[in-house]
């Protein structure tokens, strides 16, 4: 009986100690995990950040192979952002109210490019036409870019 008291008080303990270095791990990484965004809340980066984004993307993961689009704000209630092919080429439209830190705007603008690398490259292959616009060719656009660590910083 004495034994075993015993027993139960240096497991309950051991548990104990075992607890507090979880919880102290798990903090510590949250700590790590969740930095706050490069830009205040409620501030929006500029669209030049959004070029240079664009451009630095094109740079090291596209070999400067996408056309440089015009990047404006737009004010759809209904949309985050959107490409749009034009005769004089692309124009991304960031929503202001979606793209108020510099994370939540290179994300929008990893994914836009990836339109565009996919409108260009259905010049080649008309069959791209008939697919989704998230479909199976943008989507391995986007994944090439997670496997290259684009994102490293972004997610
Ligand atoms: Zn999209």
């Amino acid at each position: 009986m004495q034994y075993k008291s015993n027993y139960s008080r240096w497991t309950t303990l051991r548990l104990a100690i075992n607890f507090i270095a979880l919880l102290l791990i798990l903090f510590a990484y949250q700590r790590l995990s969740h930095k706050a965004p490069a830009q205040a809340e409620g501030v929006n980066p500029s669209l030049g950040f959004a070029e240079g984004e664009f451009r630095e993307l094109n740079k090291n993961y596209f070999n400067n192979t996408l056309p440089f689009p015009t990047i404006t704000w737009f004010y759809n209630p209904n949309e985050r952002a959107e490409t749009e092919q034009t005769a004089n080429g692309y124009v991304i439209k960031l929503n202001p109210a979606y793209n108020k830190t510099e994370t939540q705007m290179a994300m929008d603008i990893y994914h836009e490019a990836c339109h565009i690398k996919t409108y260009q490259d259905m010049i080649e292959d008309p069959n791209l036409l008939f697919e989704n616009q998230h479909g199976p060719h943008w989507q391995s656009c986007m994944k090439d870019l997670a496997k290259r660590n684009a994102f490293a910083l972004i997610w």
